[in-house]
């Protein structure tokens, strides 16, 4: 697909050719399993070693608090669970509302016991109109029955940062687990987790140019720690299962290009979408951003088009090979704007019409200049026909609270 305009990069990203090449000889002739005794396998470790080494450097932390994972979820669902394990006498969990669903609907899960008995009650942290975290309520929220805090470094859909720092500084003065679900600030913001009061971190190789499949849990050294996949002994007993080599290498070398893309991802990619936001918001009356817009990823744009339904732009965007996402996910017929926009209490009319682009490195003025070309009459044209028109719209209505 030549002519895609890829603006979707929090949902997926494209894997780096540097990427790529690097793994390679991993599905071919460097197949040998890490834990052979052999000097195949062996030899086959030392990639494993230097892709664990790389992903701390990312990090700033110690190689030996990496765990290989899956993906982001299983990463999210290992760091909770594994609190709940080391915690029994707990039975707290706190996160926000806007977390993604694979926090969100693990916790859920542990509260209703869908698997069983319910093994935890959960409190949801609000946000505020701009979508910040409140960390008031956060600290009457902590209680000496809570065992973990799980909150997101930056959220996904409209890129907002929240307080990590001051988030895990409550934590450990009470001696509480902290998790924070990075899998969007990785690569994007500067971090140093060893100078950080954050026990476990999630992060994602498809969301930073590695493929689908591969994560990476950090575990702080001295966090009590309980292992989801039981298994062998790889990962030093933290995760059982022989470990996705080719993945693993490509996770290492797409943090390794991270870290040298930092500075532009702040400097390049942020004017990139700087631009294309305010040339959006000239050419579109009625557009706004939902989010606070200063601390906020450098790649992520959030805009609301008031009275038309974001379904329907990105069905037009798509006929020019524009690829974006929306705040609303069509489930059972029934457009339901994002949980995340309700709980800032976005519009009803704002929230159906709300669009998420988000950027890379691999992105060009060019593109933005195209996209500043085609949505204007595209918005235009919808309003024209939507049943949520500015003339005799129905009232607006504020969801969420
Ligand atoms: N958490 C956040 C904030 C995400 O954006 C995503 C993916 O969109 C996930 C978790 C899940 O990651 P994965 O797709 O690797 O399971």
């Amino acid at each position: 697909m030549p002519d895609v305009i890829y603006l979707d990069n929090n949902a997926t990203t494209a894997v780096a050719p540097e990427v790529r090449e690097a793994m390679l000889p991993f599905l071919t002739d460097l197949y040998g399993n890490p834990s052979s005794i052999h000097t195949f396998g062996g030899q086959v470790m030392k990639h494993v070693d230097r892709a664990r080494e790389q992903v701390a450097d990312l990090l700033g932390c110690h190689p030996t608090e990496v765990i290989f994972t899956s993906c982001g979820t299983e990463s999210d669902s290992t760091a909770i669970t594994s609190a709940l394990a080391c915690w029994p006498e707990r039975r707290h969990v706190i996160t926000s509302r806007v977390e993604h669903p694979a926090v969100l609907n693990l916790c859920q899960a542990l509260a209703t016991g869908a698997h069983g008995r319910p093994v935890c009650r959960v409190t949801q942290v609000p946000v505020n109109a701009a979508g910040e975290f409140d960390l008031p309520a956060f600290g009457d929220a902590l209680d000496d029955d809570t065992a973990v805090v799980s909150v997101m470094w930056a959220n996904n859909e409209t890129g907002v940062l929240f307080p990590v720092e001051d988030v895990g500084a409550l934590c450990r003065d009470r001696g509480i687990v902290f998790h924070t679900d990075a899998i969007q600030a990785v690569g994007k913001v500067p971090m140093n987790v060893a100078d950080l009061p954050i026990d476990m971190l999630s992060l994602s190789g498809h969301k930073l140019h590695a493929p689908k499949g591969v994560g990476a849990l950090y575990v702080q050294r001295g966090t009590r720690f309980s292992p989801m996949m039981i298994g062998g002994h790889q990962e030093q007993n933290r995760r059982g299962g022989t470990e996705s080599v080719p993945l693993i290498v490509a996770l290492g070398k797409a943090a390794e290009l991270a870290k040298a893309n930092l500075e532009k991802e702040n400097t390049q990619v942020r004017a990139l979408r700087d631009r294309l936001e305010r040339k959006l918001l000239a050419a579109a009356p009625d557009a706004r951003v939902n989010g606070r817009t200063d601390l906020r990823l450098p790649n992520t744009t959030n805009i609301s088009f008031e009275y038309v339904e974001g379904e329907a732009i990105l069905l037009m965007l798509d006929q020019y090979g524009i690829c974006a996402s929306s705040g609303s996910a069509c489930t059972t017929g029934s457009l339901e704007p994002s949980h995340v926009l309700r709980a800032m209490g976005v519009p009803f009319t704002a929230a159906h019409g709300s669009i998420r682009f988000s950027l890379s490195v691999y992105n060009t003025q060019k593109e933005m200049d195209r996209v500043v070309e085609v949505l204007p009459p595209i918005i235009r044209r919808l309003r024209e026909i939507s049943p949520f028109g500015r003339e005799g719209s129905p009232a607006v209505e504020t969801i969420g609270s």
